[in-house]
């Protein structure tokens, strides 16, 4: 029996894991769940996977979550340390899908006992690339990608050397707003921006879809996870995400990871890795798909291309002020307080102010200062754009 948690449970990540365990529940032990708001979905999981251990992020919450368990062999728990104490508890194989820098503390956690890490929490590696890994190396455990473009890149790199390598590809949908005049953007709403034409995902990511933060968080991941350089990695938007990222040789072979844009691929590899093992994905015909199409990325439309860029080539905690930066952004813009185009306008003014403080971006990289660069971007976050609201 291997002994699994999930963190962030409750997400689209999360429930895409539960539904893949779910089919072989005597393979496998469930020692922690987490989730947010949600207490009824983390409660009935909980139950039926019998969790030792339910932790919401939300201390208030905790009664609510006591109630629902009422009578269950599972224990509840609240709060950010309890997730880090959660995420201690020894475990073969620890699902990373919360969303955002939270997702950060539990999973150094996890690495610390000495897990697998399956890794959607992206954030993570934006803000403290070096550090993540450097955890995994230390405790003599491994971190697998599950991020779609990632884990297709994890799957062409078996067998090949990196040196090898001359550029990964990693491709984008474009998003909710790929084909809408430039002009358009700047009026677009929440709604709009919350639905993606091809994924089904959690609604920060779907937005940051639309804007291409997603991406160019991405963009940092790669350069993190597969150590390469900045001008190594390309965007392409591929409007139809079955190809989800490529990897160019110095051949000049480029090998394309192909499937439906369906998560459960990603968390699945993960889970069986270093197996292939039969998963409930759909079986692609592509001679119905019959055409694939491809096209560069705008840079006008996807400005978060270019920073992203910007912060590859700063390194230090550059990452941490650009993901604590665009959190609050988005923040602002699903509370309809500042529009979508002004996201990575607020992103862009933070990072310029960050540049002038050269002793907080090169600070030593630990999870006290990524913490605070984390907290101090998002309070700079507030500042730029009660400012800009001001002219
Ligand atoms: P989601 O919003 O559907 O779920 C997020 C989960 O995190 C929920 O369980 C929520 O309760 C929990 N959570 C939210 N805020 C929290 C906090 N402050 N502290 C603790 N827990 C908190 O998100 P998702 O779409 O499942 O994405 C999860 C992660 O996976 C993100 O990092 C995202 O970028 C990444 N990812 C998602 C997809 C996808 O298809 N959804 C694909 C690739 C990568
Ligand atoms: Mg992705």
């Amino acid at each position: 029996m291997r002994r699994v948690s999930i963190l962030g449970a409750t997400g689209s990540i999360g429930q895409n894991t539960i539904d893949l365990i779910s089919r072989a529940p005597d393979e496998f032990r469930v020692v922690a769940l987490s989730g947010g708001g949600n207490i009824a979905q983390l409660a009935r999981d909980a139950r039926a996977l019998r969790a030792e251990i339910a932790v919401t992020a939300y201390p208030e919450r905790l009664q609510d979550l006591r109630d629902a368990l009422a009578g269950s062999d599972v224990r509840a728990a609240a709060g950010p340390e309890a997730l880090v104490e959660a995420a201690s508890r020894p475990a073969d194989w620890v699902m990373s899908a919360i969303v955002g820098a939270a997702g950060l503390a539990p999973g150094l956690a996890a690495l610390q006992q000495g897990a697998t890490l399956a890794l959607a929490n992206k954030e993570s590696l934006v803000c403290a690339g070096a550090l993540v890994l450097d955890t995994a190396r230390r405790a003599g455990t491994r971190i697998l990608p599950v991020d779609s473009e990632h884990s297709a890149v994890f799957q062409a790199l078996i067998g090949e050397e990196i040196d090898a390598v001359e550029r990964i590809v990693i491709t984008a949908s474009g998003g909710a707003f790929r084909d809408w005049p430039l002009e358009a953007l700047r009026s677009a709403t929440l709604a709009e921006a919350s639905s993606h034409p091809n994924w089904d995902m959690g609604q920060r990511i779907t937005i940051d879809s639309a804007s291409m933060f997603n991406k160019a968080l991405e963009l940092i991941e790669t350069k993190e996870f597969f150590a390469v350089q900045p001008d190594q990695i390309e965007v392409i938007v591929h409007p139809e995400s079955l190809i989800h990222a490529l990897v160019g040789f110095r051949d000049g072979a480029l090998m394309a990871h192909v499937g439906p844009p369906d998560m459960r691929h990603a968390i699945g590899f993960a889970l069986n890795w270093p197996d292939r093992r039969d998963l409930p994905v759909e079986r692609l015909d592509l001679a119905q798909v019959g055409q694939l199409n491809f096209r560069a990325p705008d840079d006008r439309r996807y400005p978060a291309l270019n920073l992203a860029r910007a912060v590859m080539r700063r390194g230090g905690l550059s990452g941490a002020v650009f993901n604590g930066a665009k959190e609050r952004a988005l923040d602002a813009f699903i509370a309809g307080t500042i529009g979508f185009l002004d996201m990575a306008a607020v992103v862009e003014e933070v990072l310029t102010r960050f540049e002038a403080q050269a002793d907080l971006m090169d600070a030593e990289m630990t999870l006290e200062t990524v913490t605070r660069t984390d907290h101090l971007a998002r309070t700079w976050a507030d500042s730029v754009m009660a400012e800009r609201a001001g002219r």
